[in-house]
C-alpha cells in the first residue's frame, strides 16, 4: 500500500523513548504517527522484577513538568512482596557505581546550592511495563497515530522527505525519529556510524528454580569468574566475563544457565526449572551523529551501553525531552537559527560521559585481584561525605549541565522546583510544553521581552525561596537559558531569549 500524504513526523518504536517524544511533539502541535513492531505492548520482561527501572532527576522532573508524575507514583507496582536486596539493608541505598552503593545518610544536598526538593526525590523505581503505559495513555489522549504490529523495514531519503516502508506499506515524512532500540532498523538502514567497544561479558537475568539445600546467600557477590546477584526465591543476575559470546544464543536452556551460575558463583546450585532468563551485555557504542538529514536517533538507538547503574533509559528520555520542542518548532517553521543541531551538541556529550560510566564499572567488575582491590578502596571513598556525593549527582543526574554559554552558573542547568508564593510550584507552569520567562522582581521590560516571542510565557512570581534571583529564562524542556540576581541584564536576557524562541514579527 502507497501512502500519498506526507506525515509531519513519523516515528520507529514505541518503546519509553519513542512514546514521550511522540507526547512532546503532539503538545506542541505535531502530527505524529508511531510505529510500533510488536502487537502487544505487554511483556514479562518489561515487569518486575527483570523490568525494573531506576527514575534519575531529570526524568522525575521530565515527568513532573508534563503532568504525569502522579501517574508514574501512584499507580506503579509494588516490590513490597518480592523487594530487591538492596532494599533490605538497614542502610537506606540511593544507588550504585559497579555494585558499591552510596547511601542516603552520607548525602549532604546542601552541596547542591542549585537545586530546590521536588515532589518526588530519587532514587524513584517502577517497572518499564508502567512506564509505557502511562506514556500510552498520555498519547492517545494527545492524538497520537500508534500503529501496532508494523515492523520498520527499509529507509530512504531525499532532501524534502523520508520514505518509510513498513509491514508491506510505504510512508512518507516530513521527519523520521529512530526510537527503536539498540539494534535500530532505522539507524542501519540510514547508514549512521556506530561506533564504540565491543563487550566483556555476558550478562544474565533468570528467573529459577533452585533446589534444596540451596548454597546462595542472597545479596551482590564478585567471584573469581565473574559477578551475581541472588534475590530469593530464585531471581538472579550474572556477569559471565565471556567477552558477550553467550549474548542472544539461540536457546537459553536450564542446563547453560546451571553451568554459568555454578562457574560464576562458585558453588554447585541445582537448577531445577527455567522460568525466564534474559542476556545483556556491556556492549558500549554510541551514533557518531544524531542527524543525518532528516533522520535523527534517540534512547538505545542513539546509543548502547550496559544497564550497570540504571542510566539508558533515563538518557533516552533526556535526549527524547530535548528533541520535542527544537524539533516542533522546526516544523512549525518558527525555530531559531541552529535549534535542531543544539539536539546532538547537548546530547552526545551526555551520552559518551554516560558510555563512559558504564565502562568504568566493568573495569571495577571484572575478575582479579587488581579489580577487587580497585574496588574496596571505591567502596571506601563512595561511603565518604565526597564520595557519595560525587557518585549521586552522577547516578540522579544532578550533575547535568549544558554548555549554553549563559555567565550564570545555574545556566544550562535543570530549573529549581520554586514553590510561588500562590500555591504553584514551577513545573506546573511548564506543562503547555512553552517556555517560561520567571520574573520575581516586577519588571516591566521583562514582560514586553516574553511578549517579543513565540511559545515564552511570563510569569510574575514570588517565592519564599528565589535562590537570590531576580529573574530566570526556563526552556520548554525545563533547562534554564539564563538567570540572573539582577533583572537588568537585559542584553544578556535578550540573546537568550533569541536563542531559544523565535521573535514575532
Ligand atoms: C536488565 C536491564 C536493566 C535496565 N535497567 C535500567 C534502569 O534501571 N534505568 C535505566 O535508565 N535504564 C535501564 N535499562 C536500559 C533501558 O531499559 C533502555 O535504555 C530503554 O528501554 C531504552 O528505551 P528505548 O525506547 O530507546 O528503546 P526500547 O525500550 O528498546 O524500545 C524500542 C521499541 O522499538 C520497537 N522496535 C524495534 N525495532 C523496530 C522496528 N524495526 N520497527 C518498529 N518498531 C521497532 C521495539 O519493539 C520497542 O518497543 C536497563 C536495561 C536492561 C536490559
Amino acid at each position: 500500500m502507497h501512502d500519498a500524504f506526507i506525515h509531519d513526523v513519523v516515528i520507529a518504536g514505541a518503546g519509553p523513548v519513542g512514546l514521550f517524544l511522540a507526547c512532546e511533539l503532539r503538545l506542541a502541535g505535531i502530527a505524529v504517527v508511531v510505529l510500533e513492531r510488536t502487537a502487544d505492548p505487554h511483556a514479562p520482561l518489561k515487569q518486575l522484577p527483570f523490568g525494573m527501572r531506576g527514575l534519575s532527576l531529570p526524568t522525575i522532573d521530565a515527568f513532573h513538568r508534563r503532568g504525569l508524575l502522579q501517574a508514574l507514583t501512584t499507580q506503579r507496582p509494588s516490590t513490597e512482596e518480592a523487594p530487591p536486596h538492596w532494599k533490605l539493608q538497614p542502610r537506606a541505598a540511593g544507588g550504585h557505581f559497579a555494585g558499591i552503593q552510596f547511601h542516603r545518610d552520607r548525602i549532604d544536598d546542601s552541596r547542591w546550592p542549585w537545586r530546590l526538593p521536588g515532589p518526588v526525590e530519587p532514587p524513584l523505581t517502577t517497572d518499564m511495563q508502567h512506564i509505557e503505559t502511562v506514556l500510552a495513555a498520555r498519547a492517545e489522549a494527545l492524538g497520537v497515530q500508534l500503529m501496532r504490529g508494523v515492523d520498520v523495514d527499509g529507509v530512504a531519503q531525499s532532501d524534502d522527505a523520508v520514505t518509510i516502508s513498513a509491514a508491506g506499506r510505504t510512508l512518507r515524512a516530513r521527519w523520521l525519529v529512530a526510537c527503536d532500540g539498540g539494534r535500530s532498523t532505522v539507524r542501519k538502514a540510514a547508514g549512521f556510524t556506530f561506533a564504540g567497544t565491543e563487550p566483556e561479558f555476558t550478562g544474565y537475568s533468570a528467573d529459577l528454580t533452585i533446589a534444596e539445600p540451596n548454597p546462595l546467600t542472597p545479596g551482590r557477590h564478585y567471584t573469581a569468574a565473574g559477578m551475581y546477584t541472588y534475590q530469593r526465591p530464585g531471581i538472579v543476575a550474572m556477569a559471565d566475563f565471556d567477552g558477550g559470546a553467550c549474548h542472544r544464543m539461540r536457546e537459553i536452556t536450564r542446563e547453560h544457565v546451571q553451568s554459568v551460575l555454578r562457574r560464576v558463583s562458585g558453588t554447585d546450585v541445582s537448577v531445577t526449572a527455567l522460568q525466564l532468563a534474559a542476556t545483556w551485555t556491556d556492549r558500549a557504542f554510541q551514533a557518531e551523529a544524531y542527524r543525518k538529514g532528516r533522520v535523527l536517533l534517540a534512547g538505545d538507538a542513539a546509543h548502547v551501553h550496559s544497564p550497570l547503574g540504571g542510566q539508558g533509559l533515563n538518557l533516552g528520555l533526556g535526549d527524547a525531552m530535548n528533541l520535542g520542542w527544537k524539533l516542533a518548532a522546526t516544523i512549525r517553521g518558527d525555530a531559531p537559527p541552529g535549534l535542531l543541531d543544539s539536539y546532538h551538541a547537548e546530547r552526545h556529550p551526555l551520552g559518551a560521559q554516560v558510555l563512559d560510566w558504564s565502562r568504568a564499572q566493568v573495569a571495577v567488575m571484572r575478575p582479579g585481584p587488581g579489580s577487587r582491590a580497585l574496588a574496596a578502596i571505591l567502596a571506601e571513598l563512595i561511603d565518604t561525605r565526597d564520595g557519595a556525593a560525587y557518585v549521586a549527582e552522577r547516578v540522579w543526574g544532578v550533575s547535568l549541565r549544558y554548555a549554553l554559554g549563559a555567565t550564570h552558573p545555574l545556566a544550562g542547568r535543570s530549573a529549581p522546583e520554586f514553590s510561588f508564593n500562590d500555591g504553584s510550584r514551577l513545573g506546573e507552569h511548564l506543562r503547555s510544553g512553552r517556555g517560561v520567562l520567571v520574573d520575581f522582581s516586577a519588571t516591566a521590560a521583562l514582560r514586553e521581552i516574553a511578549g517579543q516571542h513565540h511559545r515564552l510565557d511570563y510569569l510574575a512570581a514570588d517565592a519564599a525561596d528565589m535562590l537570590g534571583l531576580a529573574a530566570l529564562l526556563v526552556r520548554p524542556d525545563g533547562i534554564v537559558a539564563w538567570a540572573g540576581a539582577d533583572a537588568g541584564d537585559l542584553p544578556e536576557l535578550g540573546q537568550a531569549a533569541g536563542r531559544w524562541f523565535s521573535r514575532k514579527r
